[in-house]
C-alpha cells in the first residue's frame, strides 16, 4: 500500500531523516512518536513532498516516485493520493466550513458543485458540524476547525490520511472532540499515518506504534508489545518519561 524506503533529508548540514523504512498497510493505522524534533513532521512533509527528501523511494499503490528525479506528475500524484491534517487547521478564513470542505473537490477532483456540496455536507455532519456549515473559521472553535479541517481531507477520499499532531493546538478541553472523530475514522478502514504525542489515544487507535528520534527509527511494533513490552531501552525510556 505504502511503502517508504531509504528516505534521507538534509536541510542544508542537517541531516534530519537518516534512512527512514516504513510500510503501511492497506486500512492500517501507524501512529509516529518522538521527542520533539526528531523528525516526524518532516517524514509525513516528505510523503507528499510539502518538503522534498534528498532521496529516496515513495510508492503509495500505483505511485512509485524516486525523490531524486521526481517529475511535477509524480509529486502530483503523490498529492493525489495524500491528504493531511495540520497541527494549525489551515483553513481558509474567507471561506465557510461548507467551502472550505467543498473546495478541495471542486479545484482539485474537478467535481460540479452540487456534486462536492452533498458529500461536503454528508462528511460534515459525521464529523458531528452540520449545525455549523455556514459558519466561518473565526466563528468556530479550535476543536471544530479542527473537525472542518479532517472533514476536508476526508473529502477527498485519498489513499493515505496523513494527522501531525492534530490535537497539539488546542485547549485541553477540546481534545477528545477531535481525537473522538480521528478514532471513528480509523475504524472505518481509513489508512492513516497519525503523528500524536497522546499517548493513550496511540494506545486506543493504532495498529503498529513508530518511535522516531534523531531522525532514524528507534523501534516499531504492534501497538500492544509496543506498550506492555518495547524491545528498545530507549523505548521504555520514552514511555516511562511520558507516561
Ligand atoms: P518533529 O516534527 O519531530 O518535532 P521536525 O521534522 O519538525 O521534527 O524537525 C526535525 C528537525 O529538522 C529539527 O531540528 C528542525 O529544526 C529541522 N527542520 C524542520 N524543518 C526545517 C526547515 N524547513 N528548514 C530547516 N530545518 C528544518
Ligand atoms: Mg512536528
Amino acid at each position: 500500500m505504502i511503502q517508504l524506503h531509504q528516505i534521507h533529508k538534509h536541510f542544508g548540514q542537517h541531516h534530519v531523516l537518516k534512512g527512514i523504512d516504513l510500510t503501511v498497510g492497506k486500512g492500517e493505522v501507524v501512529v509516529i512518536l518522538g521527542p520533539s524534533g526528531s523528525g516526524k513532521s518532516t517524514l509525513l512533509r516528505s510523503i507528499n513532498f510539502l518538503e522534498q527528501p534528498t532521496s529516496g523511494i515513495i510508492e503509495i499503490d500505483n505511485v512509485k516516485v524516486d525523490a531524486t528525479k521526481a517529475s511535477k506528475k509524480d509529486i502530483l500524484g503523490l498529492r493525489m493520493a495524500t491528504a493531511m491534517v495540520f497541527q494549525q487547521y489551515q483553513l481558509f478564513k474567507n471561506l465557510n466550513a461548507l467551502h472550505n470542505v467543498m473546495i478541495g473537490l471542486t479545484s482539485v477532483k474537478k467535481l460540479d458543485r452540487k456534486q462536492a456540496r452533498e458529500i461536503s455536507e454528508g462528511i460534515l455532519e459525521k464529523v458531528g458540524l452540520k449545525d455549523r456549515m455556514s459558519h466561518y473559521p473565526a466563528q468556530l472553535s479550535g476543536g471544530q476547525q479542527q473537525r472542518v479541517a479532517i472533514a476536508r481531507a476526508l473529502a477527498l477520499n485519498p489513499q493515505v490520511l496523513l494527522f501531525d499532531e492534530p490535537t497539539s493546538s488546542l485547549d485541553p478541553e477540546l481534545v477528545d472532540e477531535v481525537l473522538s472523530v480521528i478514532q471513528k475514522v480509523a475504524s472505518e478502514g481509513n489508512t492513516m499515518i497519525i503523528v500524536t504525542h497522546e499517548l493513550g489515544f496511540a494506545r486506543d487507535v493504532a495498529d503498529r506504534v513508530v518511535l522516531m528520534e534523531h531522525g532514524v527509527i528507534v523501534e516499531q511494533g504492534p501497538v500492544e508489545q509496543f506498550f506492555t513490552n518495547p524491545k528498545e531501552e530507549r523505548t521504555r525510556q520514552f514511555l516511562g518519561k511520558a507516561l
